[in-house]
């Protein structure tokens, strides 16, 4: 059957099957006359291309089953997988650092029984002012100026500190207290390298019988250890805060000059990484806590500039931009 031999593809053989064995097909036809031959001679046509149709149709079939094959054989040749070939790998995100630094933070003050509050980026002027000793007239709040919610008369406002939490959690539990309060801060800011009208700060307050400012001292040099290294330096500088008394600014030795003096600590070989202080007696009473029986600390660091003396980054602007470029390289 040179013809179906011929048909190298499914569809030609299609055709040819139907050249032959169609409704219209050549022996269709033949076996249609049948009828109108003679008596004697019907039956030797009819015996002669029954053979011939049978034989047909397995070539048919025989020649379908090849092309098939040879189908397949194509296909598995295409759709080869190279199993030893290394797998492509997917990119995967990181965090972003100063959720990093927040978290790692939160695990070292973890390892000091701290356990992390929320409290809300809305607060009222009564938490994050007046009951952290920050009257309407006090000049403080010339630095702390932030955005209000309209309709408020000024009532409400986005934070400008974690302080109002210690608040917050004084009000809402019992002396020992060892809380610590990251979160989103807001102030009325020109942006520039070091300054964000948003800011990330970690609050920490602890009160107890008997905390002192040599249990504060300790803590934080644990923690400055922790954070940049065994032998870092540190020391405590007087401060000033309304809500603490005393108060302190909390130093580790510049980390780029070992404290020989350079411009990132204004050649003093000191970079203040904290504020911090005795709880206010004020403050205790204004939380439920009776000052002659339990005393506290509470510290505020900017986790944005912890993250930049971890990671050597000197413009804080770079946090907030979303540049792939900057946050691929962490
Ligand atoms: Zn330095």
């Amino acid at each position: 059957m040179p013809a179906v031999e011929r048909a190298d593809d499914p569809d030609e053989l299609d055709s040819v099957e139907a050249a032959y064995l169609g409704r219209n097909g050549e022996l269709r036809q033949l076996l249609a006359g049948i009828g109108k031959l003679s008596g004697e001679d019907r039956p030797k046509v009819g015996a002669a291309a029954n053979p011939i149709r049978e034989e047909l149709e397995a070539a048919i079939s025989k020649r379908r089953a090849k092309l098939e094959s040879i189908a397949l054989d194509v296909r598995l040749a295409r759709e080869k997988t190279d199993v030893t070939l290394p797998g492509r790998t997917l990119p995967r995100g990181s965090l972003h650092p100063l959720i990093e630094t927040g978290r790692e933070i939160a695990r070292i003050w973890g390892q000091f029984g701290f356990v992390v509050y929320e409290s809300p980026e809305v607060e009222t002027d009564e938490l994050n002012f007046e009951l952290l000793n920050i009257p309407p007239d006090h000049p403080a709040r010339d630095l702390w100026d932030t955005m209000y919610v309209a309709g408020t008369d000024r009532h409400y406002l986005l934070r400008t500190h974690t302080s109002p939490g210690q608040m917050r959690v004084m009000r809402s539990t019992k002396p020992p207290i060892r809380a610590l309060l990251p979160g989103r801060c807001f102030r009325y800011e020109a942006v520039d390298a070091s300054h964000g009208f948003e800011f990330f700060q970690v609050e920490g307050l602890m009160v107890d019988e008997g905390t002192t400012l040599a249990t504060l001292r300790g803590l934080l040099d644990e923690f400055a250890r922790a954070m940049f290294g065994p032998t870092t330096a540190t020391r405590f500088r007087p401060g000033y805060y309304p809500f603490t008394e005393p108060s302190v600014a909390f130093d580790i030795g510049c980390l780029i000059c070992g404290g020989s003096g350079c411009a990132a600590c204004k050649r003093t070989g000191w970079l203040t990484i904290l504020g911090a202080g005795m709880v206010h007696p004020q403050v205790l009473r204004n939380g439920g806590i009776d000052p002659e029986m339990h005393q506290g600390f509470a510290f505020g660091m900017g986790t944005d500039r912890i993250a930049m003396l971890r990671h050597g980054i000197s413009d804080l602007r770079v946090f907030f931009q979303d540049d792939l470029r900057f946050l691929e390289s962490f």
